[in-house]
């Protein structure tokens, strides 16, 4: 069945109210649109876990920088409603920039120090146009819960510390990242990639698996395995952003690589930026 579509914070409003009312539990899935397949598990997970699935497209402007890739960003919202139809979604949320941040507005969310790091320190201000939007989200929908992918895993970290921090309802939930069958991570910027890029972009699941490789072969000092992942990075990438050895919850580097250890990696190929994460086992 096709999902409801709204576009009116007053009505999306409405709709929670009445289905927490009746006693349903809601779960939010909040993207940017250009659904793929990782969009489509946190759905899926969604529906097996609530009764009512809400999932919002929204591109956020501001979690764009100037020069990044806002006004490029692809909106596909034909194709995005069949997916959320294919995977179970009672109602697509495409609020208007007027319906998230109304003449008025002035509030924003910031969790610091955990943003300084990372993604944070390459886009500055990117985390709290996130931490805001999601916010504001939260507040809109009102779900018992919210459904985030690994594969954007500061921002799952970020946005857990923010939903303590500010004692919110909804448990977050954190997926697996859903990949192609040669380790890329599913993104909606894998779209700017030329066939050449495509092939180039291996090099990032490629540099965390020898991270890993290393690992599982008695190395515990970060620097070696750093070093070893930023060659294989280097082959494709056009420009390496970071390569990091985090603890996974505070995302301080660590000075011995343990199980649990997060390997970090972002990276520039052709137009994208991509990034991803594994954890050491
Ligand atoms: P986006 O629309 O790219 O902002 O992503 C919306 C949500 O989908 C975020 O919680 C992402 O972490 C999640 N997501 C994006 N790509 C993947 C993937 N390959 N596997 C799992 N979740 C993903």
């Amino acid at each position: 069945m096709s999902p409801e579509l709204v576009t009116g914070a007053a009505a999306m409003g409405a709709r929670s109210r009445a289905w927490r009312d009746a006693g349903h539990r809601v779960g939010l899935v909040p993207t940017m649109g250009a659904l793929h397949a990782g969009h489509a598990a946190l759905l899926e997970r969604a529906r097996a876990e609530c009764g009512r699935v809400v999932l919002s497209i929204f591109v956020n402007p501001r979690q764009f920088g100037p020069g990044e890739d806002l006004a490029t960003y692809p909106r596909t919202l034909e194709a995005d409603l069949e997916i959320a139809a294919g995977a179970g979604a009672d109602l697509v949320f495409a609020p208007g920039e007027k319906d998230v941040y109304p003449d008025g507005f002035q509030t924003t969310v910031s969790v610091d120090p955990l943003t300084r790091r990372l993604c944070g320190a390459s886009r500055p201000g990117h985390f709290d146009g996130v931490t805001t939007v999601v916010c504001r989200l939260l507040g809109l929908v009102r779900p018992h819960r919210a459904y985030f992918g690994r594969k954007d895993y500061q921002q799952a970290v970020v946005v857990r510390r923010m939903v303590a921090d500010l004692a919110l309802e909804p448990e977050v939930v954190v997926c697996p990242t859903v990949r192609e069958a040669d380790g890329l991570a599913l993104s909606s910027r894998n779209r700017y990639l030329s066939p050449e890029d495509r092939l180039r972009a291996r090099a990032v699941p490629a540099s965390l698996e020898a991270g890993a490789r290393r690992f599982a072969a008695g190395e515990t000092d970060p620097a070696p395995v750093l070093e070893a992942m930023r060659k294989v990075l280097a082959e494709g990438a056009d420009d390496v952003d970071y390569v990091a050895a985090c603890h996974p919850d505070t995302l301080e580097p660590v000075a011995r690589l343990v199980p649990g250890t997060v390997l970090l990696v972002a990276a520039r190929v052709g137009p994208a930026r991509l990034i991803d994460n594994r954890t050491l086992a």
